[in-house]
């Protein structure tokens, strides 16, 4: 059924076309049969009468699918992607992680260090210019199939599938080393800014919910310890 929905204006004209095409040969079919016609006149005079009918009946509603498909393509965008980042909502990670509850691998809980003071010296709009910078360095540091989210204010979540806890452990110490090294300028002013990172496995069996408070505990040991570093949930090591 999802080819059937005109997605751009050439589909709604084909599909207009096909209709009409459609009802053309239908007439010419039908109208001999049931009326008993043998005069060609006729015959073509119904089947121009039932294209004049069909394909213009066909466009508009046809041109209205397309519009809805549109609207609900930009609300299914809405609901999925964050406005200031792009990445994933939090409400679109947490679905995603539904569709496949046996799925393992690592959670990152990345969170912005002292980022009131951020918006506190340079302004809000600036505050946002850096939530969007520190976004595109966590899209680019991961693969196709990880899903980077925007978990609230300053904070992503990145699930790694299938990873273990040396490898995510690697993908989050290179995306807490490329934080550090971006260079933002506010009037003239060099502003840069870390993250700290806390990270947990997630099993086949268990829920993302329980790997994401393992990782949150975890970024909070990040937190107490200095910031700007990596701590693995049930790993004692932190690497900065
Ligand atoms: P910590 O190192 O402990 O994480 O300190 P912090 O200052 O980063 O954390 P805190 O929770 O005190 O402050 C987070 C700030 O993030 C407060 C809030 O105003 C700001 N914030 C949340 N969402 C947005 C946003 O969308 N844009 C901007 N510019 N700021 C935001
Ligand atoms: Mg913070
Ligand atoms: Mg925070």
């Amino acid at each position: 059924m999802r080819l059937l929905r005109p997605r751009t204006k050439f589909s709604v004209w084909l599909f207009a076309g096909l209709t009409s095409l459609i009802s053309v040969v239908v007439t010419a079919i039908a109208v001999p049969l049931t009326f008993d016609l043998l005069d060609d006149d006729a015959v073509f005079k119904s089947c121009l009468i039932a294209m004049l009918c069909a394909f213009p009946t066909a466009l508009i509603l046809f041109d209205g699918m397309r519009k809805n498909e549109e609207l609900s393509a930009k609300l299914q965008k809405l609901v999925n992607r964050d406005r200031l980042t792009d990445v994933a909502t939090r409400d679109y990670f947490f679905q995603r992680m539904e569709e496949a509850p046996d799925c393992f691998g690592v959670s990152l809980m990345i969170d912005i260090d002292h980022f009131k003071q951020v918006n506190d010296t340079y302004g809000h709009l600036f505050g946002d210019r850096v939530i969007h910078r520190v976004a595109d360095v966590l899209r680019t540091a991961v693969r196709k199939e990880d899903i980077v989210c925007r978990f609230g204010g300053e904070e992503f979540v990145v699930f790694l599938e299938k990873y273990d806890a040396e490898s995510g452990m690697r993908v989050a110490e290179r995306i807490r080393e490329q934080v550090e090294s971006q260079v933002m300028e506010h009037e003239g002013i060099e502003v840069r800014v870390t993250v700290s990172i806390g990270g947990a496995l997630k099993d086949g069996v268990s829920e993302i919910e329980k790997s994401i408070q393992d990782a949150d505990e975890a970024l909070y040991v990040a937190k107490s310890e200095g910031r700007n570093r990596t701590v693995f949930h049930n790993m004692r090591k932190a690497a900065k």
